[in-house]
């Protein structure tokens, strides 16, 4: 990767539907995506706003008979043409993402989706279901989780060096929503109610991303129940929570914290995980994503850094720059997306098990995030009580 070598033969003609112009997250998926070629952005359902939508592609140097009003008319379309898109991502809020995600399928296109893939466990796995039928993958944009020290985490608890895990001690709480900027913010506006966001704000938008990670470093925790407490400390969000604190208990006796937040003032991103062992601990925080503490009972701390041959070197090999050059959230998403790339490509040629070890957020980890947060939910509404893991 350092060369940017090419690791898929093809390029993969996509579409977007959302992530139009002055949205918050759509440009983060382009830049990832075109980063290296593996995508190929020729059509779009950019807008809710249609005329907005169209003029936003043509900026974007797309054919404008392929800038379309709607997503039904771009799945139409696409998929009657030859040279017709083989993946959409989908950037638009919450409540839509399973009816986009299901028309695409139907329409034997690839999805890549954002989180919270659906509003209900039976919607993503219905979609789930309908992906592997079809041959088709999603991807569920955990943007974080491309970045390489996650990696590295996950090899250091398989390797044994923490020991039997203990503790996971997670959190996403940032401070940018301390005041109801959702006066004044249309992006903040949808995450604050229910018929947009689903049943969840911070739960959702914010904690699935560190729960993915916690996965990834610790694929054999499985949560055996769990106690959620949420607030709403700008009242007017409620139902929805800006704040929640989530206890888990694992099979096996591992416990875990997740505290998720909005409201947490003076705080950037605060998104850490910290995984305790009996041995040893390592913990990571995406402010900064190059370095990974190591941490062993007794020994001084070591900082880990990216990109430096003590690594593993499974934990190199998406590296573009040498160590000591700082990479960050865009290399994570484009590390995410030529994964993406390489998971359709296999299902295309008729063969996914080529890609059986390529680890990359899909269709099981959007189901995941999702039943995780319909616990947490069912958990709070009953008074903040442990619910078994259902
Ligand atoms: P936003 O409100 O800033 O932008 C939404 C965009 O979707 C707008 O361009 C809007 O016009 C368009 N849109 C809405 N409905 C549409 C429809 N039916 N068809 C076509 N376009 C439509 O929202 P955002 O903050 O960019 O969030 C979008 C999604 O991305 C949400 O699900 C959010 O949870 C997710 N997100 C994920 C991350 C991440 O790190 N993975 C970060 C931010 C947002």
């Amino acid at each position: 990767m350092i060369n940017g070598e090419r690791i898929t033969k093809s390029t993969v003609r996509w579409g977007m539907v959302g992530g139009g112009k002055g949205s918050q997250i759509g440009y983060v998926h382009r830049s990832a995506a075109l980063r290296d070629r593996y995508f190929d952005l020729v059509a779009g359902a950019f807008d809710l706003n249609a005329e907005r939508g169209r003029d936003f592609g043509a900026e974007l140097g797309l054919d404008p008979a392929r800038c379309y009003a709607d997503y039904r008319a771009m799945f139409t379309s696409e998929s009657a043409r030859e040279d017709g898109i083989r993946a959409v991502s989908i950037a638009t809020p919450n409540n839509t993402h399973y009816e986009i995600s299901r028309a695409a399928l139907e329409a034997g296109i690839h999805v890549i989706c954002e989180k919270p893939l659906t509003f209900t466990t039976a919607e993503a796995e219905e979609l789930q279901a309908l992906a592997e039928a079809r041959g088709l993958i999603i991807g569920v944009t955990y943007g974080y989780s491309g970045h390489q020290m996650i990696e590295e985490a996950a090899r250091l608890v398989a390797s044994g060096a923490l020991g039997e895990i203990r503790l996971v001690n997670l959190q996403f709480a940032h401070g940018f929503h301390n005041e109801p900027v959702e006066l004044a913010n249309p992006a903040a506006k949808w995450r604050v109610d229910p018929r947009f966001a689903g049943p969840s704000y911070v739960l959702g938008d914010l904690a699935t991303h560190p729960l993915y990670i916690s996965e990834v470093i610790c694929p054999d925790l499985k949560i055996r129940r769990l106690l959620c407490a949420r607030q709403s400390f700008v009242a007017s969000r409620a139902p929805l929570e800006d704040n929640a604190i989530t206890l888990m208990e694992y099979e096996g006796g591992a416990f875990g914290t997740l505290w998720t937040s909005a409201v947490n003032a003076g705080s950037m991103h605060g998104q850490k995980i910290r995984i305790v062992g009996s041995k040893a601990s390592v913990e990571w925080w995406d402010e900064h994503p190059n370095q990974l503490r190591f941490e062993v009972q007794g020994e001084p701390a070591r900082i880990l850094d990216r990109g430096m041959g003590y690594l593993h070197p499974s934990s190199l090999i998406d590296d573009r720059i040498g160590a000591g050059h700082p990479e960050g959230l865009f290399e994570s998403w484009a590390n995410l997306y030529y994964r993406f790339a390489l998971a359709i490509e296999a299902h295309d040629a008729g063969k996914p098990e080529q890609i059986k070890d390529l680890r990359y957020p899909g269709a099981k980890a959007g189901v995941e995030g999702v039943r995780w947060v319909e616990n947490c939910v069912r958990s709070a509404d009953l008074g903040g009580v442990w619910v078994d893991y259902q």
